[in-house]
């Protein structure tokens, strides 16, 4: 998607050889227009496929969630990282163990919003090791619901997720693929 790619060049921030900071678009300040763009694309990737449902994470994959969910017509869920008050039975559970916070989390979502039948499009912001979306695709099928697939906006594809997901057989759609960020500069798949 080179809308979303120009965007990576000029204004990720390459923090670490594993680590790119993108909060002037996606993570702190987000860009509606790029998002929208971002819901259309995997609205268009997953053509064909019938989906009732868009399931995320807290905080960063509910932008493009939303936007991917508006584009299909269907609710989006978002998984909570820290226990609700009022999220205290009938819900589902997993642990994550988060990249960027280094610790696990519970992730939780009702069982109200999610039921067998459900046909879900997980999505998010960024794909390292698989953490998030593998816990997201348990929750979805602890409802007895299908995963049809797995949006992503930034795949590290330097780091095992994508190919994790795959040999579990998940179909897996990353807007962009990162090849690498060693020196300080963002390489993508397509061009190493
Ligand atoms: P995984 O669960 O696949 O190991 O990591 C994905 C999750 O960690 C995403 O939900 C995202 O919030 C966060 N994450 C992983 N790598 C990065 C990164 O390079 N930059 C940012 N901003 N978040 C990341």
């Amino acid at each position: 998607m080179k809308l979303l790619k120009d965007k990576v060049i000029e204004e990720g921030i390459v923090l670490s050889n594993n680590v790119l900071k993108v909060d002037s678009f996606l993570n702190h300040q987000m860009d509606p227009e790029l998002m929208k763009e971002v819901g259309r694309e995997f609205t268009r990737r997953f053509e064909g496929e019938r989906i009732t449902k868009v399931l995320t994470i807290e905080s960063s994959g509910i932008a493009p969630g939303i936007m991917t969910a508006l584009e299909l017509g269907v609710p989006m869920i978002f998984a909570r990282k820290h226990k609700s008050l009022t999220l205290k039975d009938n819900i589902f559970v997993e642990k994550v163990y988060s990249f960027t916070k280094q610790e696990t989390n519970e992730i939780t979502v009702s069982k109200k919003f999610l039921e067998a039948g459900d046909r879900v499009l997980i999505v998010d912001d960024f794909l390292a090791n698989g953490e998030a979306a593998f816990g997201l695709a348990r929750i979805v099928e602890q409802a007895g619901a299908e995963v049809v697939g797995i949006g992503i906006v930034i795949e590290k594809a330097f780091q095992p997720g994508g190919k994790l997901l795959a040999e579990a057989g998940y179909r897996v759609e990353s807007l962009v693929r990162v090849a690498s960020l060693e020196e300080g500069k963002v390489t993508f798949a397509n061009e190493v």
